[in-house]
Order: C-alpha cells, then structure tokens, then sequence
C-alpha cells in the first residue's frame, strides 16, 4: 500500500473517532460489489448504454406501465439482480460501523436493501425500495415478489386487488420526475445537518436533492469525506478523497478505528 493511502486512511479513522454523529451517504457504487450496476461508472454504469428517461421516467411509466413491468421479469435487468442480490464487504463494513457505536444513519439513494440485509439499523432510503410496489389509486402495498408472480401469469399492467379497486401498481422505488416522499426527504435533511460527519460512499453526487446534503453538514462546520473511484462536484469541499473501492478501503479504516 503507498504511503499517501496509509496517510488517508489513518486520517478517515481519525475524523470517524474524534466525530459525535457520522452519517453516511450511499449511492449505486457502494452495492457495484454486489454485482449490481450502478448508473454512471465509464462502460458499466446502466445509463451509459441506456436512457434513463425512456426506461426510468415518471412520464414513461405513466405512458406504457405495462412495458415497465414486462422489463421486471428480464433476469438479467437491475430489478432481478437486486432481489439476489447479497450485502457485500463493503455493506458489511458500515453495519460494524455502526456496531461498533462510530455511525449514526445511512442515507441511501439505493432502493436495493443491502444496508438492512447487512444489519445497519437506521436506514434513510431516499429513493425508496424495489422490493414493494403500491396501488396508484387506494395506496394498498404489495410484495414486489408476488406482483412478479402476477405478470409472469399474463397480467399486465399488474393491478390492485382490493375490492372493486383495479387501480395499476406501481413501485416503490422514485422515477426520475417525481417528487421524493416528504417525510423522508425531511428525516434525511435533518440528518445531514446534525452531522459532524459526512462519510460520502459509492456516489457520482450529481443526482439531486441528494448531492445537496453534503452542502448540509459542511454548512454546520462537519468534515465531508468522500471514497468513490470517480471524481465528484464535492471533491472541492472534501476534507478527505480517497479514490478506491470501497470494499477495499472500509475493512482498512475499521481496524485503524479499533486500534485508536
Ligand atoms: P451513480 O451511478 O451516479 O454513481 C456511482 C459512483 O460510484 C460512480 O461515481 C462510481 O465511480 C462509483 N463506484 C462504483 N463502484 C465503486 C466501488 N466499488 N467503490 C467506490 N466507488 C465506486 O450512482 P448514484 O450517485 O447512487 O446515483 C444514481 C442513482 O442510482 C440513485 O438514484 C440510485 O437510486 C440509483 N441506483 C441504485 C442502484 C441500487 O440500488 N443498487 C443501482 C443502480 C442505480
């Protein structure tokens, strides 16, 4: 390992130790460990070879729900390798974390999971979840698993089961044209101001509002450290970049932290 690495990783453990509430920001990178793609990294990122707003818009699920969810059954599309999908080291690494008392939260901009499946207790999912689906009329939830099971049978678009309801199902998971639920959107902005430490792992910070919470905790006086293999618009109000993977990194920071 080069010196300079040593150097920041010893530092990620100090700000992480000397630090009274560390939250962490994650986005697609972070479960790209896990085998699913995440949107932008050069050759693999989804959106490199697709455009999102003809697969992941508001306006084209409202247009054509039946195409969207015919998609969900492609085994090989982002849906499926969610739901197989297992917490990486790196998922992993933020659970001890938050184990060993050093995190308060994640946010997450992922809608896959991994962090509960990985223990971590408090998880803010600002682009809500794969694995439910809701009625766009009554409200009523549904396990993703059993609307799959409905389409697989031939119904298309998958719709609501309440008595006399028959409204589309759509799932839980935020497209790109629609508004963040409120409620989270509030729990996470809360969080990212009390934040004396913002820990910015596996995210390109461009999708917005959440690239805005860094501004949030660096606003409060907090330290923002970043690990992603790209660069990212915050790299400048960074007090730490560490560009590797995370799996890499994590294990590296958390046994610095259990020698401090
Ligand atoms: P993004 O694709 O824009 O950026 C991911 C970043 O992670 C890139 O900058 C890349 O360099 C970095 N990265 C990839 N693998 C890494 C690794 N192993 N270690 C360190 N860095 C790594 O993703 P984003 O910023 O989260 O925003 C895009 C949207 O992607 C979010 O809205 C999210 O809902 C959605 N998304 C989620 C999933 C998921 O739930 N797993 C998957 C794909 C997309």
């Amino acid at each position: 390992m080069n010196l300079d690495l040593e150097f920041k990783i010893s530092k990620a453990a100090e700000i992480i130790q000397s630090s009274k509430f560390v939250v962490a920001l994650t986005g697609a990178g972070i479960s790209t460990e896990s085998g699913i793609p995440d949107f932008r990294s050069p050759g693999t990122g989804l959106w490199t070879k697709k455009d999102p707003m003809k697969y992941a818009s508001l306006d084209a699920f409202l247009q054509n729900p039946s195409a969207y969810w015919e998609r969900a059954l492609d085994p090989d599309g982002l849906g499926n390798k969610i739901l197989d999908a297992k917490p990486s080291k790196a998922h992993l690494c933020i659970a001890e974390l938050e184990q060993l008392g050093y995190l308060r939260s994640v946010i997450t901009q992922n809608i896959d999971n991994l962090h509960q499946k990985a223990g971590n207790s408090d998880v803010i999912e600002l682009h809500g979840t794969i694995y439910t689906a809701h009625c766009m009329d009554c409200g009523t939830k549904y396990e993703r698993k059993k609307v799959l099971g409905w389409i697989k049978n031939g119904e298309l678009p998958p719709r609501c089961k309440k008595d006399g309801c028959n409204g589309i199902l759509k799932s839980d998971t935020i497209l790109f044209g629609e508004q963040l639920d409120p409620n989270t959107l509030r729990k996470a902005v809360d969080m990212a101001k009390s934040a004396d430490c913002m820990l910015v792992l596996g995210s390109s910070l461009v999708v917005t509002p959440a690239a805005h919470l860094p501004f949030l905790t660096i606003q409060n006086g907090g330290k923002l450290i970043i690990i992603n293999l790209q660069e990212t618009p915050h790299d400048i109000n960074a007090n730490l970049i560490i560009r590797e993977k995370i799996g890499n990194i994590m294990p590296k920071i958390l046994e610095k932290l259990k020698k401090l």
